[in-house]
């Protein structure tokens, strides 16, 4: 796609990235691995910063918005525990990374983004590589997604929030499957962290991973600006 030369080195910093980036800390779950390892990530890197898509850091990626590090999608990912029955909802498309990530490991991906452009160019990303198990709701993904379109089962077994909130929002918690996980950077607007959640009778038990930095959720239920 991008001449032999250069897919020969994204190959190369790919297979660096899952050796020392995340293999190398404490990525070990092989289906995590194995989606890292297919998803070619320069696909989601705008052409100004694709000679770094696999360096271990985020990404601009427009809008003022980021792709997150490599690492942290691969942390998420692990934590989510996504089993191929699994109906997800992602909270923050961006890139479309994640979301692609993740349609390697459920059944469905549901994913929402404020922004028309990262949605469409996502869309464009992802139809590129095939990848035909997910399905984009543009608007405010701290209201959840739009009750008409639920999956039928009318909730989700996984939801993953790529933004920094103040809180998990009920109308999220409200569309989470009884024993269903959450993952999600939760604090301020600049440090937050980041949790994994699950939902016992109506009640989220949460679990801190460590400190992350994620721009800001905007919405109702998030920050304001
Ligand atoms: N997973 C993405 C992360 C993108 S950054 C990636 O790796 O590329 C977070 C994204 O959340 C941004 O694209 C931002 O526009 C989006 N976002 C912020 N507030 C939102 C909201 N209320 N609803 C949906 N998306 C939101």
């Amino acid at each position: 796609m991008y001449g032999r030369q250069s897919e020969d080195k994204f190959k190369a910093a790919r297979e660096r990235m899952l050796r020392y980036d995340l293999r190398g800390r404490d990525i070990a779950d092989p289906r995590v691995l194995a989606a890292m390892a297919d998803v070619p990530r320069e696909e989601f890197i705008p052409p100004s910063h694709r000679s770094q898509a696999y360096s271990d850091g985020p990404l601009p990626i427009g809008n003022d918005q980021t792709i997150s590090q490599p690492y942290i999608v691969a942390l998420m990912t692990q934590e989510l525990r996504v089993n191929p029955e699994c109906e997800v909802l992602e909270v923050g498309t961006g890139s479309g990374y994640q979301t692609a990530i993740l349609s390697k490991l459920a059944k469905k991906v549901y994913t929402i983004e404020r922004f028309s452009d990262l949605a469409e160019s996502a869309k464009t990303v992802l139809d590129k590589l095939g990848i035909s198990n997910v399905e984009f709701y543009l608007g405010d993904g701290s209201n959840g997604w739009p009750a008409g379109r639920l999956p039928s089962s009318g909730c989700f077994d996984r939801i993953i929030i790529t933004a920094g909130v103040p809180e998990i929002s009920e109308p999220l918690v409200g569309q989470l499957a009884d024993r269903g996980l959450i993952v999600a950077p939760v604090g301020g607007r600049t440090v937050q962290r980041l949790v994994a959640c699950e939902k016992k009778t109506d009640k989220l038990i949460s679990r801190t991973i460590c400190d992350v930095r994620f721009v800001r959720l905007i919405g109702e239920h998030g920050f304001q600006q």
